[in-house]
């Protein structure tokens, strides 16, 4: 707690000049481009509840510790939230009314892991490594991830909360399966007609989100993890983007790492995480990279796109980072010595 607070000082310090935006964060970028410096270590993550995640992947960081403890670390926390209703524990059900959890996680050896359609099991990121680092695969679905986890230790749990059970027989009296947009001009929303809050929470509830972390570590390597509950009250057995490696997650420790939250189809049908990181290799900067995986999203189906979210998050070798989405309202979080948990909007087609 102590080193967080100097560390904190520190930053704030160090951070003076710049303001909690993307475009001063993207001027010291660019400032670090020309000395050629390298910020590491550094976290960034999906969403405002990957700032708390990133604050556990920052103590396994700052101690310099490997990334893909760090990711793990850090995801965990947003998995385990009874209030996050997209990730984990407490994550909408299916439309079956069973929680299915998808996850992977990628080091910096190109070692990965993956489970699809898990249930009973709260950190499906760890059940994810442990397939990674204890079989000779690379992904488990369904019955066969569980009874793999339950055979390494995992307990089995209900991970259908009151709160998320409500949600769902809510949802039941239209069963009207739709993606809810976190988007400002969405159709859904506090001042809409079509409102979907059946848990009377302040604000929007939307029915998708994941945390999808990457890190570069002291050392210069980096992992990345990406964890979610997919959509809510999808039909049993929905695997979207966030296992599949290549899709919602790609490492390459050459180049960089990227991850995706949003509508999953779109983002499998464009192999996106490895084409940020494809992009990065051939020079794009993170930004530009995730600027150009939506885009083709927007190609292959304009009309279809106009309606979705989809964002993607990257980092490069060097520690800069930048994404980028189809709608208003996707952002990131970033810690580094010199960004102290910044939360900065994702740029965006639309
Ligand atoms: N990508 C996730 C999925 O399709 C959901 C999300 O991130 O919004 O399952």
């Amino acid at each position: 707690m102590q080193d967080r607070r100097h560390f904190l000082k520190a930053a704030a310090l160090s951070a003076a000049a710049l303001s909690l935006d993307g475009i001063t964060s993207e001027k010291a970028q660019a400032a670090d481009a020309s000395k050629g410096k390298v910020t590491k270590p550094i976290v960034v993550s999906t969403w405002d509840f990957g700032r708390a995640a990133n604050e556990a992947a920052w103590d396994v960081l700052k101690k310099g510790g490997r990334a893909l403890d760090a990711v793990e670390a850090g995801v965990r926390v947003p998995e385990a939230d009874p209030n996050n209703h997209t990730v984990g524990y407490s994550g909408f059900p299916d439309r079956d009314g069973r929680v299915t959890l998808d996850a992977c996680i990628m080091d910096e050896l190109g070692n990965c892991g993956s489970v699809a359609a898990l249930e009973h099991v709260t950190h499906a990121i760890s059940v994810a490594r442990a397939v990674m680092e204890k079989t000779p695969h690379v992904m488990l679905v369904g019955d066969g991830a569980l009874q793999f986890a339950l055979a390494n230790g995992f307990k089995k749990e209900n991970l259908l909360t009151p709160e998320s059970e409500k949600a769902w027989r809510e949802w039941l009296k239209k069963s009207e399966y739709k993606p809810i947009m976190n988007i400002e001009n969405s159709s859904y929303g506090p001042d809409k007609a079509t409102t979907f809050n059946p848990l009377k929470l302040p604000g929007n509830v939307y029915n998708h989100d994941t945390i999808g972390m990457v890190a570069l570590d002291a050392n210069g390597n980096l992992s990345g993890a990406c964890t979610t509950s997919g959509m809510a009250f999808k039909l049993h057995g929905r695997v979207g983007d966030s296992p599949i490696i290549g899709a919602g997650l790609y490492v390459d420790n050459e180049v960089g790492a990227a991850t995706s939250t949003g509508v999953g189809e779109e983002v499998i049908r464009v192999v996106g995480s490895f084409l940020v990181v494809e992009l990065m290799r051939q020079g794009y900067s993170p930004e530009a990279a995730c600027k150009e995986a939506v885009t083709r999203i927007v190609k292959k189906n304009k009309e279809r796109a106009k309606g979705l979210q989809v964002g993607f998050l990257a980092i490069n070798k060097k520690g800069e980072h930048g994404a980028y989405c189809l709608q208003k309202g996707f952002n990131y979080a970033v810690l580094s010595e010199k960004e102290s948990n910044v939360l900065i909007d994702g740029k965006h087609y639309f």
